[in-house]
Parts: structure tokens; sequence; C-alpha cells
């Protein structure tokens, strides 16, 4: 849709454009990442700051913003059409996670009588449902989550305790927990991660816990709004909750037996969430909540940075949804609107449970087996169900139609030959999970069905009317027959005229009818003249169609017949609205069904991904033993589907005993990353209950998978490369344990070698004995490959192959075992065509630097280099000492030297090999 030309459009004169930046600028205060849009009628305009804002988003330049008013008062304004509003509403909630305020004239536009009439921020787009329909957020992946956090000291712990509640509106639902948080909130974060919040309230503060909050939700892209303390006050919760929550018939009606009431941090939380999103002026809320506890430790731990290193989702404006761009564009096969968001879901709290993941991979495996069933499911039912779950709400909130009703009602028909494709696979899994839910859901609809049989028109919805039976109400009936009545006279005062004036009726004189104006006639511009000066007919409009006329009587049967049409619409709009008050008491079965619909489908979407494939997947199996990691001929999924490319396969193998933690090294772009990635993601989707891009896959229960990205990309997000690491690293060293994963790729680039490499050195230390998780571990320092001797049946050393053949630096891709050869950097700097003398001294500088460590530690066994590395750190702290007890330099020489010759009598081959 295009711009309209905005001079003309703006449409004010020079003293109405000095009122309104008179009135603008008596706007309070606002962030730039909320923008204010005022409703211009036809069109919209936006102004200061935000008119940059809107023009770069919806048209990615600023050449269409103008100024008005005169100078010092200039104000920049943007015009926008109702096309590239919608746009550019979508694009701030969305994409940006900015907040909007819509203004709306209350009388005249050009009077600056303004109001802000809708306010919506990511968290909360209820408002703007009424402006822009049901485009918003129904078709996303997500349905927008609201989150709001406050902290609090713990009495008992003295920690800070934090309380966290979600509302999900679209689907009914608040979630709260309570818990006390490391100082980087690292609970919160991974809480984060898999609600997926698109906004986060707190309360106003300056304390150094919000500040971490914020770098939290800075990072998992969430809009942070600011409230009163006063907003997360509990006061009157209590009412609101009994207005809003669901009871069953049996139970109390009181908030207070649910025991999250009794997390009061959580509910302060919930308090702030509930009066953000106004849910309690909408009656249509009411009792119609479920609240629940987030039950974090039920699902894989995953950090933003992981969902960022295994490209889990594509980037934040990426709507291309490629499969070669992320796991969700790979795997993203569903049919369903529904499905698209429990996919998103699934892939953000992948399961712990193995009997649940098996059920998943049950289905899974089931389906790609049997390709008839597959396509059955894919093709012809999956791709006719409607988004239930949207339908469902419209029925809730009371905006439905009959069109609405009738696609539900269509959707339900397809149950039972769904039904009998789903019984014939004689599985108990499907039957229990699947079929027999279903069923009985179609059961209970079976009324439904009914009542729209009886109620709609069905030869009318053939033609594409949604109309109600006239048969339905005696009323209506009545009607009808009136209507019928004055249609045929009408018919009959047609022949009379026709007759009358020596026309044929259907050929030059015909009878027609608008919802305007009811009854005319209508002859051809040539049988005009027969009208002329003829008294007993009024000429309603002369067009190039034709004339259209009417008689004296024509007149009086239209004016009863408009009369009779508006009663039976006003009486067909009250059967419309029984009828959707009756289908809107099945919102709750709808929600059912759309939930086990989604299941389905994602499970159809994961075995369509799983065989459309280059190469085979298959059925991981999850060992309740975190001993071992087996993934063989690994693939990564993405990378695999990328157009040319020819995936080589790799192993991952852990073995507790015999190596936990892989350091890769090798040339640049040799396959480090992919092979840790691919890694990852065979995790992520195992646990997801996805079949997994490997000959075998074995992978124990894991806790966790924490990723830490390669430097790349990161400078624009107003952090060092540096001290995000380590933010990173810190957060992974407090929270990996046994049965976690942990990818670290590149550290300590940010930094200088030697402090880089002592840190990258330390950290992987640290993961390898004390967290005993299993690592991939990727770095160019080539020292690290020194651990494994020094932690032997712990870490152990892999690396990129790659050979320098006839000049050319052959990148195989494979992962062998070992380190990489030392001296490859030489050869790629003589490819990459130094000069001969700068190589030359290289050279020359590596042989004087290098201490041939490795090569001493690998030929000696361990206890000799344990018993040396310790002899030697005993010499250098004697040395120490001896700067204090000394008072020449020469007598201090003598002393360093009658150590050096006590350490090299003690006979160890490691300080021998060193000072030899
Ligand atoms: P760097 O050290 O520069 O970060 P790297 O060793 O981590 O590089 P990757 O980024 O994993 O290298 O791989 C570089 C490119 O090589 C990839 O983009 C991909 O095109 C290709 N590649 C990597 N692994 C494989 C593989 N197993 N099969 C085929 N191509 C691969």
């Amino acid at each position: 849709m295009s711009t309209l030309q905005p001079i003309h459009a703006l449409n004010l004169d020079s003293i109405q454009q000095q009122a309104f930046i008179k009135y603008y600028l008596t706007l309070p205060d606002k962030p730039p990442t909320t923008v204010r849009i005022f409703d211009r009628n036809d069109y919209y305009s936006v102004h200061g700051v935000d008119a940059t804002t809107a023009a770069k988003e919806v048209f990615n330049s600023i050449s269409n913003i103008k100024k008005m008013g005169i100078e010092p008062n200039r104000l920049d304004y943007l015009v926008l059409s109702k096309g590239n509003f919608e746009i550019l509403i979508k694009k701030l909630l969305l994409v940006r996670r900015y907040r909007v305020e819509i203004y709306v004239a209350e009388g005249s536009v050009k009077s600056c009588d303004w109001v802000l009439k809708y306010k919506g921020s990511p968290g909360c787009l209820t408002q703007l449902e009424e402006v822009l329909g049901d485009g918003l957020g129904s078709s996303e992946e997500n349905t927008p989550c609201l989150m709001a956090v406050n902290i609090k000291i713990d009495p008992v712990s003295k920690g800070r305790l934090l309380g966290v509640a979600c509302i999900s509106p679209g689907e009914y639902e608040m979630s709260v927990t309570e818990f006390t948080d490391d100082d980087l909130l690292t609970e919160l974060e991974t809480i984060t991660v898999q609600m997926a919040p698109s906004e986060c309230l707190v309360p106003q503060s300056d304390h150094d816990d919000y500040k971490a909050l914020k770098k939290i939700m800075d990072r998992a892209n969430v809009t942070i709004t600011k409230l009163k303390k006063s907003e997360f006050s509990v006061e009157g919760l209590t009412q609101d909750l009994n207005r809003l929550l669901k009871f069953k018939e049996s139970q109390q009606q009181d908030a207070n037996v649910f025991p999250e009431t009794r997390k009061r941090t959580a509910m302060a939380s919930l308090a702030a969430t509930i009066k953000y999103t106004g849910l309690l002026t909408d009656s249509t809320n009411f009792a119609r909540f479920r609240i629940r506890t987030i039950q974090a430790d039920c699902f894989l731990h995953l950090d933003t940075a992981a969902l960022a290193a295994l490209n889990v989702f594509p980037e934040p404006g990426d709507s291309s949804n490629a499969p070669s761009r992320s796991l969700y564009g790979l795997l993203d096969r569903c049919r369903t609107q529904h499905g698209k968001r429990l996919l998103a879901q699934w892939l953000r709290q992948p399961l712990r449970d193995i009997n649940l993941i098996n059920e998943r991979l049950d289905i899974v495996e089931l389906l790609m087996n049997s390709s008839q069933l597959r396509l059955q499911l894919y093709d012809d039912h999956l791709r006719r169900i409607p988004d239930l779950q949207a339908l469902a709400r419209r029925l809730t909130r009371k905006k439905a139609n009959l069109h609405d009703c009738y696609k539900i009602y269509q959707a339900i028909n397809r149950l039972p030959s769904l039904l009998q494709c789903l019984s014939e696979t004689n599985n108990a899994t499907v039957h229990s999970s699947l079929s027999e839910p279903i069923s009985e859901l179609n059961e209970d609809l079976n009324k439904y069905q009914q009542m729209i049989e009886a109620t709609i028109d069905m030869d009318a919805v053939e033609r594409g009317d949604f109309l109600v039976k006239p048969s339905f109400d005696e009323e209506l009936q009545i009607l009808s027959k009136q209507l019928d009545k004055l249609q045929s006279s009408a018919e009959k005062e047609l022949n009379k005229t026709a007759k009358d004036l020596d026309l044929a009726v259907g050929k030059t004189i015909k009878l027609e009818s608008t919802p305007q104006n009811g009854f005319c006639f209508r002859v051809t511009l040539k049988e005009e003249q027969s009208l002329r000066g003829n008294k007993k007919y009024t000429i309603i409009d002369a067009v190039k169609g034709g004339v259209k006329f009417k008689s004296n009587a024509l007149g009086s049967i239209n004016e009863e017949y408009i009369q009779a049409k508006s009663t039976y619409e006003k009486e067909q709009d009250k059967v419309v609205s029984e009828i959707v008050a009756i289908a809107g008491s099945y919102s709750e079965c709808l929600f059912c069904l759309s939930h086990i619909l989604s299941r389905l489908d994602v499970l159809v979407a994961f075995s369509v991904a799983a065989t459309t494939a280059p190469y085979p997947y298959c059925r991981p199996t999850i060992t309740e033993s975190i001993d071992e990691l087996e993934l063989r001929e690994v693939r990564h999924p993405c990378l695999e589907v990328q157009e040319g490319v020819s995936f080589i396969p790799n192993d991952v193998v852990f073995k507790r005993g015999s190596g936990i933690m892989h350091i890769v090294t090798g040339a640049n772009m040799g396959g480090k990353s992919t092979w840790m990635r691919a890694c990852g993601a065979s995790a992520l989707l195992a646990a997801a209950g996805c079949a997994v891009p490997a000959r075998v896959a074995r992978l124990p229960r894991l806790r966790c998978i924490a990723a830490r990205a390669g430097a790349t990309d990161r400078e624009d997000r107003g952090h060092s490369t540096f001290m995000l690491e380590m933010l990173e690293c810190a957060a992974i060293l407090r929270t990996a344990t046994p049965d976690s994963l942990v990818l670290i790729d590149e550290l300590g680039r940010g930094t200088s070698t030697y402090e880089g490499c002592g840190i990258a050195w330390a950290i992987a230390e640290e993961l390898a004995t004390k967290c005993q998780c299993f690592c991939l571990f990727a770095t160019h320092y080539h020292e690290l490959t020194r651990l494994p001797n020094l932690h032997p049946g712990v870490i152990v050393n892999s690396h990129a192959e790659a050979f320098v053949v006839d000049q050319q630096l052959l990148l195989m891709h494979k992962i062998s075992s070992g380190p990489a050869t030392h001296s490859l950097g030489l050869h790629v700097a003589k490819l990459a065509g130094l000069p001969e003398s700068v190589i030359k001294y290289a050279e020359t500088k590596q042989t004087q630097l290098d201490t041939n460590l490795y090569e001493i530690e690998t030929a000696l066994n361990s206890q000799d280099t344990t018993e040396g590395q310790h002899l030697i750190t005993n010499f250098l702290l004697s040395c120490k000492q001896i700067q204090n007890s000394t008072s020449s330099d020469e007598e201090m020489l003598k002393e360093i030297n009658k150590l050096k010759q006590d350490m090299l009598q003690q006979d160890n081959k490691y300080v021998q090999a060193l000072m030899a």
C-alpha cells in the first residue's frame, strides 16, 4: 500500500499547524521507545523523533519526513496511509518491541482535541486488536506473554528473592514463581528463555539487581517498562483474582485456595500485570484464567547465548523463516497457526522427562516410518484446520460471527476421518495421547455441530453468504414471508410499468434492488425518451449504464421493504448473538482441541522435516545415566540443507573416565564451530522429541545446554566483546553441572593474547574438573592442547583436519582426535602471500619462543609432569622469599643457583627435559 502525498494529506493551514505544535509540546515526556501516532480519520501522522523512527521502519528512508510550523517552532512530521500505519504498528510492537500510543480527535481533527485512545505494548496488544482486527499477534509464532518481576531481600536467607509473574491473555493463563537468584540473575534468564515474554514490567529502581535484569532482557529482546512501585501492591488482588480465575464447581470460589497465592513477592508482580493489561475492564475475561507455578526444572535450561549459538530462532526481523537459518525455520512444517506457536514453545522448553520425550519420539518414529499416514495428515487433514485457538478466543470475547462459527463447524466435521486415519496405526501412544482425547472432544462438540446445522442456512453458505435459516426463528419466518410478498408486489409493478411504457420485461426494462435505495426500475439510455415528461415516474439517477426510476406505487412498496429488511436484520443479529453465545460455551472444548491438534501438527512437522532431509535422521536414545554422550556421524541440520553444501558428518563422543571435555583446535573455517553446534542442536532436538541428524544418538538426560558463541557481531549491542564473554562464562561456571552440555567457542578473543589465553585455560580447567560437565571447547590458543596431559581421562584433544597440498590449504571439515598441527598458521601466512622475509623472521621467532612443552608432556607420564610442575612452583616461591632475606644481587644469584641445583638433584624427568 502506498503513502498518501504528505503535503496534501496533512491539510492544516499555518495557524492550525502552530496550534498543533503547541499542543504537541504539552504532551508528557516519553522515551524514544514509545511512539505516538495521531489518527486523522483517513490517514495518520507521526511527529518529532517518532517521525524518524516510523519513516525508517516503514520506508527504510527518512526522505518522506516534512516539517510543519514556522521557525523557531518547527516540528517534523510523517504522514501514513492506513496500510502503512498497520505495517508500522506491527513492526514497532512485534519486531522492535516498542510501545505505541494512538491519539484520536474528540471533536474536529483541526481543533487539537486529542485524547489518548489506544495504547499497546509488546506484552499487551488487547486494545490494538480493536484497531487492527485479528491480524495482530494471532498469526505470529508467539502469543504475547507479559512478564513482571520485582526483587526483594529474602528475610530468611538474606539473598535476593525474585517474584515473577507472566500473563498470556490469549491463552487465559497466569503463571508465577518465586526463587532466590545469584547476582547475574541466572535463573531469571532461564525462565525468560522458557516463557519468551515480549515485555517485562519492573518497579522503578536504581538498584544494581535491576541493572542485571535489564541486561538479561536486552539480550532476550524483551522491552522493559518501569512502573511506579505502588503498581506492585497486592491490595485488592484477591478480589481481582476471584473474578478472573476459573474455579471448579466443587471448589470454594476463593483465590486463596490456590497455593500460588501464598507467594507474596510473585503476587505483587501478578498484581502489576493485571492492572497493566486492564484484564478487569473486559468482562469476557472473568472466570476464565488458570493460575499455575512455573516449573523451570521440568525443562532443559537454555540461556539466551545458547538460543543464539544454536540458531534456534531466526534473527529478530528475519521473516524469511528459511530452513537453513534456524532450527525453527527447519522444523516449521506446521500446517496450523497454533502448531507453529507450539513448535516455538517446544524449542524453548525442551523436555527432561525421559518418558515424555519418548512419548513424542514414539509418534515421530511411527510417522517417519509410515509415509502414507504422514502424508495423509500433512497434506489432507491438518492443512484444513483453521486457527482454532484464535477462533475460540473470538467466541469467548463475543467477537465471533457466523462465518467463524461455520469455520469451526467445518474443522470439527473433519475429525471423524482424522480419527479413522489415526486408529489405523494401532499404536498405543497414538491412541492414548491423540485419538482418545480427540474422540472425546468430538463427542462433546456433537451438539455444537447440530446447533450449526439447525441454524445456518447451508444453501446460502454455498453462495458465500453466512445467514441464519429463516425456519430457525418464528419472527424471522414471518419477516421473510413479508419480504417475499413485497418482492412479488414489486415484480407485479414492473409488469404494469412495462406495459404502460411498452417495454419488454427483463430486456428493455429491469427491476433492480440495492441496499441503499431498495427497488427501482432501470431502462437503457436508448429507452430514456419514453420516460420524458411522464409525470407518473420519478427519475432517480441517470448514468452511462441506464436510467433508474420509480413509480409512486414502487416507492411505497420500497418503504415497506426497507423497513421489513431492517427489522429482519435486527432480528437476525439477535439470533446470531444467541448462536454465538451458545457457541461460546464450547470455547473451552475448542481450546483443548486446538491444543491436541497442535501437538499432532508439530509431531507431523518433525517427521516431515526428518524425512525430507538430505540424509537420514535417527531416533535418539535418552539415558538416565550421565556417563556418556555419543553422536555418530552427526550433521548440522540447517547447514546440510543449504544449497551446494556437501556436509561431512563427524562423531562426538564423551565418556566419563576417558574424556568429558574436547579441546578443539584447527585452522580458521576448519569446521570447529559447526561441529559443536551440530552437537548442541542434536541434543536440543532430542529433548524436544524430534529425531536427530545423526546415524546413532545416545544422549544423557541433560539439565542444561549453555553456550558461548563466536565473538563476531557482538559489538553492536553496547557491551565490549570481552565483557560479554566474561558475563556469559561466569554464568556458565556457576550453573554447569555434570548433566550439562557446554559449548565454548573462541574464548578470550576480545582481549590481549596472554590474558585471553590465561582466562581460557582457567575456565576450561574449572569446567572439566569442578563442574564436570560435557564440554566442547574450541580455541585458537594452542597452549590449551597441553590440558589433556594435566588432566588425563578428563580432557582430550580434537582438531579440525587441514592440510597444505600444492600450496593450497585443504580444509577437510573432519574432526579427529589429537591437537591440530602447530605450524599450520605459518603455512596459512605463506598462502596469504606475506613477504618471504616476514615469514622467515616469524619462523625463527617461533622456534625461539617454543618451549616445546607440549612435546615434553606427551613424552612423559603424567606423574612425572605433575611432580615436575610442583617442583617448579616450589622453586619459584622460594626465589620470591630470597628477595627479602638477601642483601646484594650477588648473594641473591648464589642462593638461586643453590635452589636450582637442589631442584635438579630431585632427578625429575620433566624438570630435566625443561632445563635441557
Ligand atoms: P573459525 O575458527 O574461523 O571460527 P571454524 O573452524 O569454527 O572457523 P566453521 O565456522 O565451523 O569453522 O566452518 C566454516 C565453514 O565451513 C562453514 O560455514 C561451512 O560452510 C563449512 N563447514 C564446516 N563444517 C563442515 C562440515 N562438517 N561439512 C561441510 N562443510 C562444513
